[in-house]
């Protein structure tokens, strides 16, 4: 049986001949292969919409039952750049691939098609079933995915060894589908996302309210009997205060940008941590009085591209069930595992019973000594290590003030 990546792969060389064959002048971008199938970028001389497909992957079909061959051939860039001399963008990857125009480069011909490529790809279009794979969307990307380039069309296909496996993988998708929360918060009132309130900021409706103070009320029964006492805080605060916090230099691209209030500025919080911070240091405490615990269901604000906006689980606002706790240092391996056994088992209580779990280490931006970052790491280690938790190390995932374990 074929290599699936080498049919994929060979499906998208087809998708652009095929495109070829019906819009004439088309300028070819590039055709990977993805997760589950491959995509080609195209440049075309019309738009086209989803109707369009079924004739484009009717049109492939019966390029793969003139059972094609894919023929690798090793020619000069100045051979190539005459054959792509209408393809700009193939152009352009050429003079990225090559010093000089005696360099060779790789092609592969499909009967009139020719694509750059490096391959590999299955010897002939008989070893692909024509009935196992489907286009399936059109998408607009941008050349090179940089917004300063020309938006080009993407189709998408998936593709599988047989009909049995691309069936299979369909009605997996649409009972997805059927599952999606941006989809299911809609239809079921839960929360509402306009465009006119802005992008990554959801409303929270009646039902989707009531569903939320279950689950606060929960969570402060659950705090509040491990001896957390709440607090709640403003949604801005001044500059200076995200200065001294080490925010404003090592979290700003994350942060919006200040507002002016009374020649002073402000910004949108995109943690609650000075505010506890400031609440701790407000008296005089003692050794004896900790740990302290503070928790919050503070609502922060972060930057997010928009393009990386998906319904509740990438947003630009938030609330957090945030804490945090102030010990000795002799206390801490304590209160980490604490911490952790608390917050698995309110994981579990929500039915998720399996976990990636990473211990997340230095970034490159960080405030603190190295030796302090090095005795935090210590401690979070031991703890994973005590409780015999499998983890993996995510190199530089930390946050600027200190390591993290991250359960996904
Ligand atoms: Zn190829
Ligand atoms: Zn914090």
């Amino acid at each position: 049986m074929a290599n699936l990546e080498n049919i994929r792969h060979s499906l998208a060389h087809l998708l652009a001949y095929a495109v070829q064959k019906l819009y004439p002048g088309v300028k070819l971008g590039i055709g990977p292969t993805i997760e589950n199938g491959f995509y080609y970028d195209f440049d075309l001389p019309k738009s086209i919409t989803p109707a369009d497909l079924p004739k484009i992957e009717d049109l492939m079909r019966q390029l793969i039952k003139k059972n094609l061959k894919f023929e690798k051939k090793l020619i000069s860039a100045k051979e190539a750049k005459e054959i792509f001399k209408d393809q700009p963008y193939k152009l352009e990857l050429i003079a990225e691939l090559v010093k000089n125009d005696n360099e060779k480069v790789s092609i592969y011909q499909t009967e009139n098609f020719i694509d750059l490529c490096k391959g590999p790809h299955i010897n002939s279009t008989k070893e692909i079933d024509p009935n196992a794979f489907q286009l399936t969307k059109i998408a607009g990307a941008y050349w090179r995915g940089s917004e300063k380039n020309k938006m080009l069309t993407r189709i998408y296909g998936v593709a599988f060894q047989n009909k049995n496996e691309l069936t299979n993988y369909l009605q997996k998708l649409e009972e997805a589908e059927k599952r999606d929360h941006r989809w299911l918060g809609q239809k079921l009132e839960l929360f509402l996302i306009d465009e006119e309130v802005g992008a990554g900021l959801p409303l929270w409706m009646p039902k989707g309210e009531i569903l939320r103070r279950i689950i606060e009320n929960y969570l402060y029964q659950e705090l509040s009997q491990e001896g957390y006492q709440w607090l709640r805080t403003p949604h801005i605060g001044n500059v200076n205060l995200w200065k001294t916090s080490g925010h404003w230099e090592l979290y700003r691209e994350n942060m919006y940008s200040p507002i002016k209030i009374d020649e002073e500025e402000y910004l949108l919080k995109p943690m609650n941590c000075p505010f506890h911070v400031k609440i701790f240091k407000s008296k005089l405490r003692s050794y004896k009085e900790l740990p302290i615990k503070f928790a919050e269901f503070g609502t922060v604000y972060r930057y997010e591209k928009s393009g990386v906006l998906h319904g509740l689980t990438r947003v630009r606002g938030f609330t957090q069930d945030d804490a945090h706790i102030f010990c000795t240092p002799e206390q801490l391996a304590k209160e980490v595992e604490k911490l952790l056994r608390h917050g698995l088992n309110i994981l579990k209580t929500f039915g998720f019973k399996n976990f990636d779990i990473y211990l997340s280490t230095r970034p490159e931006k960080y405030a603190g000594t190295e030796k302090i970052w090095k005795k935090a790491m210590n401690c979070l280690e031991f703890v994973l290590k005590k409780l015999k938790l499998n983890y993996a190390i995510d190199p530089g995932g930390g946050v600027f003030y200190g390591p993290k374990i991250d359960i996904k």
